[in-house]
């Protein structure tokens, strides 16, 4: 316990930074296509995700459709003039991390291996959030998640993401009134062609997939909740 104390200070006082100045997505026309995604439920701090970094969740959370999995998303906290907002440009696997019936717990061993991510891939990056799945439960964060989220990622601009591969539906939660609420946020990808159409698949695919949440079908029973 000492151990992993030390090692998640650390990785705290890495990570802690102020906001980098810089251009959101969305006040480059010419250069990244951005579509809105639900309401934004904290206009102080505007989340924008790049398409890729939320196709690789996906990929992750598909790939285990019983056991929890998580990761870390990756970016920069950003400002243009007064307007805070989170860039999040990839997203990386935890490694080492155990699922425990419905809660996902990161070890010793998934913190050295973010640090070293961190360094060798995404040097000039930051962790700004992180990413759990929920399979068949549905959307929220439970006494659990918040309890590492306050722990661990407790910056005002660090987000969670939760998805579950069962309905394919995700999302976003962020600090309000220092209380983790759903948010809205903005997709953004490199304006091309194929992005343009990957882009539109993609809204199209997540459009059911609200469907599908509402509708409560997929839901698996489950003790916990
Ligand atoms: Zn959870």
């Amino acid at each position: 316990m000492e151990q992993n104390a030390a090692v998640n200070i650390k990785i705290q006082d890495v990570y802690e930074a102020s906001p980098i100045e810089g251009m959101m997505p969305s006040s480059q026309p010419d250069e990244f296509i951005v579509v809105p995604w639900g309401e934004a439920a904290n206009k102080d701090i505007i989340i924008f995700v790049e398409m890729h970094a939320l196709i690789n969740i996906y990929r992750h959370a598909k790939s285990s459709p019983q056991k929890e999995v998580g990761g870390f998303l990756v970016g920069y906290p950003m400002r243009e003039q007064e307007t805070v907002f989170v860039l999040i440009t990839d997203a990386t696997h935890a490694q080492h991390a155990h699922s425990m019936g419905e809660a996902l717990s990161f070890t010793h061993q998934t913190w050295k291996m973010l640090d070293c991510q961190m360094s060798e891939r995404f040097s000039d990056k930051y962790v700004v959030g992180w990413y759990h799945t929920h399979p068949g439960l549905g959307l929220f964060m439970s006494h659990y998640d918040t309890f590492i989220h306050n722990n661990f990622f407790s910056l005002p601009w660090q987000l969670a993401l939760v998805v579950d591969p069962a309905t394919e539906n995700h999302m976003f939660f962020q600090k309000k009134n220092n209380r983790l609420a759903e948010s809205g946020y903005y997709f953004y990808t490199k304006k091309n062609q194929e992005n343009a159409a990957s882009l539109k698949k993609m809204i199209d695919r997540l459009t059911i997939a609200q469907k599908r949440e509402r509708s409560g079908r997929y839901k698996r029973y489950s003790m916990a909740v």
